[in-house]
């Protein structure tokens, strides 16, 4: 059973012990339903019934109906529904050249994400986010260092399709796709985000300033707290910045309680 599915049953159970009361104060029907509904919520026949017949009767009701949907609105899309919002997507230019579209992995209640740039060249074959070099790098982060499994973590990038060349996605092609990261973020609701490198900062915190400023300081996107560090294929070609990163990594772990070991 979802959310939705336990959620609808806790209104149904409520409302039926409403019915119950007035039921035993001696009222027969319900003549004057809220919403400008013009049947009666439940006829009272449904007094008697059953409780499978009870949560028939109520289903069918339009004003439960109505409360059902309103609360199914008030909810963010899940990780499956923005996937198939995204579809076979020709939103920005970056559709032409892409072999596949990278959506993003990981646990759907990660308490991490890691947001990058957008996919390279190996990520586009294959489908999935961070596994070429760089990604092999952000997955011994994650593993060797912080000692958690990179499947527990969730990872994704601004833009879902490859830019030529590797290039930095252009402002046009992120405001085609950054509704995307957003959703996911409200989707999976994790304790912390990391950004990775300028292109996810700067456009999730929605500033000019550069990662080499913000690395290290925590920032706040619609209330979660960002932790912004170089973006791993910036460490393949200045493995002397390693260690800031490990540094914002233990910033990371310390404010989620997580044990930290002196040294990687
Ligand atoms: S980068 Fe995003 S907006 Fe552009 S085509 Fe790919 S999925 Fe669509």
């Amino acid at each position: 059973m979802n959310d939705i599915q336990k959620e609808f049953l806790e209104i149904v159970s409520e409302v039926r012990a409403h019915l119950e009361y007035q039921r035993a104060l001696g009222v027969k029907s319900i003549e004057e339903p809220p919403l400008d509904v013009q049947k009666p919520i439940v006829q009272p026949a449904a007094l008697s019934l059953s409780k499978e017949k009870t949560v028939a009767a109520l289903a069918a009701s339009p004003v439960v109906k109505e409360t059902a949907k309103t609360v199914e609105a008030g909810r963010p899309a899940t990780l499956e529904s923005i996937r198939e919002e995204i579809g076979d997507c020709t939103r920005c230019k970056l559709h032409k050249g892409r072999n596949s579209i990278v959506y993003g992995e990981g646990d759907p209640k990660a308490t991490i994400i890691f947001v990058g740039e957008g996919p390279g060249f190996e990520e586009d074959q294959q489908g999935r986010p961070f596994v070429g070099a760089a990604g092999q790098l952000l997955t011994d982060i994650i593993e060797k260092g912080m000692k958690i499994k990179r499947a527990d973590v969730y990872i994704c990038n601004i833009v879902k399709c490859r830019p030529p060349n590797n290039r930095n996605p252009e402002p046009d092609e992120v405001e085609a796709c950054i509704g995307f990261v957003k959703k996911q973020i409200a989707a999976i609701r994790p304790k912390v985000i990391v950004t990775l490198g300028n292109v996810p900062t700067q456009n999730l915190l929605g500033t000019k300033q550069g990662i080499t400023r913000l690395r290290g300081s925590w920032q706040e996107y619609e209330g979660i707290p960002v932790m912004p560090t170089f973006h791993p294929s910036y460490l393949l070609r200045s493995p002397g910045e390693k260690g800031k990163v490990w540094e914002d990594v233990k910033l990371v772990m310390k404010k989620l309680g997580m044990p930290v070991p002196e040294k990687k």
